[in-house]
C-alpha cells in the first residue's frame, strides 16, 4: 500500500473497513470493492470517514464513564475526547473512536471513568502538622498546638513544601481542584501550578500576627497583590479568604468582600462550625453568625462558607437568597465532634454544596475525596435515622457537580461534557473491594478507595499515569516532610 492509504488505514472508521475487507479476503469470493465502481465507492467512504474525523488530543476509553451531566448519564463501553484544555466528545467508544482520530490514547477497558473531584475546603500545607495534636476540642487543639505551632513553623518554605505534599496526596486520590485557605497563599499557588492542579486559593486574613502578615490591614495588601499577580491564570483562581466571624473585626470582614468583589473573586470563610460559635456570637450580638455576616454584606458576591454545622432554617434561608456555597466537611466534624450539617435540609432547599477534608492536623488527617463522600451519606444516614437520606448520586454530585457550583466554577469543571475543561480520572476497578460491581455510581462512593485511582487529567493534562505522579518529586517531597517533623517536634519543646 502507499503511504497515503496506509495513513488512511490506521484511521478509525478505516478500522471498520478493515474489518470488513479482512472478513471479506476470508472468504473464497472476491470481495465487491475488487471491481472498479467498487473500488471507487470504497475508496471514496474511505476518505469521506477519515476527513470526517475530527483530530483530538487525547482519548481515555473505559468500561463505564460517569458523566455527572445534566442527565447524569451512566456510559458503559464509553469515552472521551480531548483537545487542549477541554473536552470535545463524550459518548459510547464507538461513537468517540468514529468521531475522533486522537494522537494519544488511553483504554482502561475494566475501569471508571470519572469527573476529576472538587475539593470544596482544605488547608493544604497543613499536611507538614499531620497527626501533631489530635482528639482534642477543637478551641485547646486551636490555641494550645495548631496557633503556636504555626507561630514558630510557618514560612514560604513550609508553605510550599506542604502544598506540594498536600497536592501529592490529593492528585494520586483523584482530587483535581482544590479549595484552600492558608498563609503565603501565593507560595502554595505557585506549588498547585507546579503539580498541575486548579484551585481556588484563599489567602487568609486573621486579627492577629501570623507568619505572612502582622496586621489585617497587611494582610489586605498581600491579599491584592496575589490577586493581581494570578489574574486570568488558566489553573488559580485567586480568593480572599477572611478566617472566620470569630477572628476579624467587622471592618476586616467588610473590606475582604469589597477586595474579592474589585477584582471578582470568591470569599472563602468558616462559618458556624461549632456550637460555641455560634453561642459566643448570640450572647455578644443577639443574632447568629450567619445574620451577622449578613449584615455587614460579606454574602454580597460569591462565597464559599466552611462547615456551615450550627445553621438554622432562618440562617440556611439567608444562605439560599445569597447563592452562598456551603463546604460540608464530614470528617472534621466527626473528629472535632463539631456536630451534623443539616445537608439533606440543604440540597432539598437547592443550595449549593460540596464536600471538603478540611485538616488534615489533627481535624481529619487527610485529603480523601472518596472517605466524605462516603462519611458524607452515612453521617446523614445515622442522623436521620432514614438509609435513604443521602443516597450515593447525591454524595457523588456534591464531590463533583455540586462541588463545581460551590465555587461558581459549574460551567468549567465538575462534569463529563464538551466543552468543559478536561479534569477527569481513570478509577480501577480490578481490587478485591471493587468486584462485583453491580451499579458504579454506588461503587464509587461506598467501595472504591482513593488508592483506586490510576490516572489523572487535569485541564488536558496527564499528572497521575498508572499511580505515579508526572509533576512532583515524590521521593524529595517525603523526604522534606520527614525533615519538618523534626523540626516542628523540636519547636514544641
Ligand atoms: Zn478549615
Amino acid at each position: 500500500m502507499s503511504r497515503f492509504s496506509d495513513f488512511l488505514w490506521g484511521r478509525p472508521p478505516a478500522c471498520l473497513l478493515r474489518q470488513y475487507v479482512l472478513a471479506a479476503r476470508r472468504t473464497d469470493r472476491p470481495p465487491q470493492a475488487e471491481s472498479l465502481p467498487g473500488k471507487f465507492f470504497f475508496c471514496f467512504f474511505l476518505l469521506a470517514s477519515t476527513l470526517a474525523a475530527a483530530p483530538a488530543d487525547w482519548i481515555w476509553s473505559a468500561r463505564y464513564v460517569i458523566t455527572e451531566d445534566p442527565q447524569r448519564r451512566v456510559i458503559e463501553n464509553g469515552a472521551v475526547a480531548v483537545v487542549g484544555d477541554h473536552i470535545v466528545g463524550v459518548g459510547t467508544k464507538s461513537e468517540i473512536d468514529a468521531k475522533f482520530q486522537a494522537k494519544q490514547r488511553l483504554d482502561r477497558p475494566g475501569a471508571i471513568l470519572a469527573p476529576g473531584l472538587v475539593n470544596t475546603h482544605t488547608h493544604a500545607a497543613m499536611s507538614l502538622f499531620r497527626g501533631i495534636a489530635d482528639d482534642l476540642r477543637l478551641q485547646d487543639w486551636l490555641e494550645k498546638f495548631i496557633f503556636p505551632a504555626e507561630a514558630r513553623n510557618v514560612s514560604a518554605d513550609f508553605v510550599r513544601w506542604g502544598t506540594r505534599l498536600g497536592c501529592l496526596e490529593m492528585l494520586l486520590g483523584g482530587t483535581t481542584t482544590f479549595t484552600d485557605m492558608y498563609y503565603f497563599e501565593d507560595v502554595a499557588a505557585e506549588a498547585a501550578k507546579e503539580a498541575g492542579m486548579r484551585g481556588v486559593l484563599g489567602e487568609t486574613i486573621i486579627g492577629f500576627p501570623v507568619a505572612d502578615n502582622k496586621t489585617p490591614a497587611d494582610a489586605l495588601q498581600y491579599t491584592e497583590r496575589y490577586l493581581q499577580r494570578f489574574r486570568n491564570d488558566p489553573l488559580i483562581v485567586a480568593a480572599v479568604a477572611p478566617h472566620a466571624l470569630y477572628t476579624n473585626s467587622d471592618e476586616t470582614l467588610k473590606a475582604s468582600r469589597a477586595l474579592a468583589d474589585k477584582y471578582g473573586v470568591p470569599l472563602v470563610i468558616h462559618l458556624s462550625e461549632t456550637k460555641k460559635e455560634n453561642d459566643d456570637t448570640e450572647k455578644a450580638r443577639r443574632m447568629s453568625p450567619t445574620k451577622v455576616l449578613d449584615s455587614l454584606g460579606v454574602f454580597g458576591g460569591r462565597t464559599v462558607a466552611a462547615h456551615g454545622v450550627w445553621l438554622d432554617d432562618a440562617d440556611l434561608a439567608i444562605l439560599k437568597a445569597r447563592g452562598v456555597g456551603v463546604a460540608h466537611c464530614p470528617s472534621s466534624n466527626m473528629m472535632l465532634a463539631s456536630g451534623v450539617a443539616p445537608v439533606v435540609k440543604m440540597l432539598e432547599m437547592g443550595l449549593a454544596v460540596g464536600l471538603g477534608p478540611d485538616g488534615p492536623a489533627g481535624s481529619n488527617n487527610d485529603f480523601n475525596l472518596f472517605e466524605e463522600m462516603d462519611l458524607a451519606a452515612k453521617l446523614q444516614k445515622v442522623t436521620t435515622g432514614d438509609p435513604r437520606a443521602l443516597p450515593a448520586s447525591a454524595a457523588l454530585e456534591m464531590a463533583t457537580i455540586r462541588g463545581a457550583r460551590v465555587l461558581g466554577m459549574e460551567k468549567e469543571i465538575g462534569s463529563l461534557e464538551a466543552g468543559k475543561r478536561a479534569d477527569m480520572i481513570l478509577v480501577r476497578t480490578d481490587r478485591p473491594n471493587a468486584v462485583p460491581m453491580y451499579d458504579p455510581v454506588s461503587q464509587m462512593v461506598y467501595a472504591l478507595k482513593a488508592d483506586d485511582v490510576r490516572d489523572v487529567m487535569v485541564n488536558g493534562k496527564v499528572v497521575v499515569r498508572d499511580s505515579v505522579i508526572q509533576t512532583l518529586k515524590q521521593a524529595e517531597i517525603l523526604q522534606k516532610a520527614a525533615e519538618y517533623r523534626v523540626k516542628i517536634s523540636a519547636s514544641l519543646k
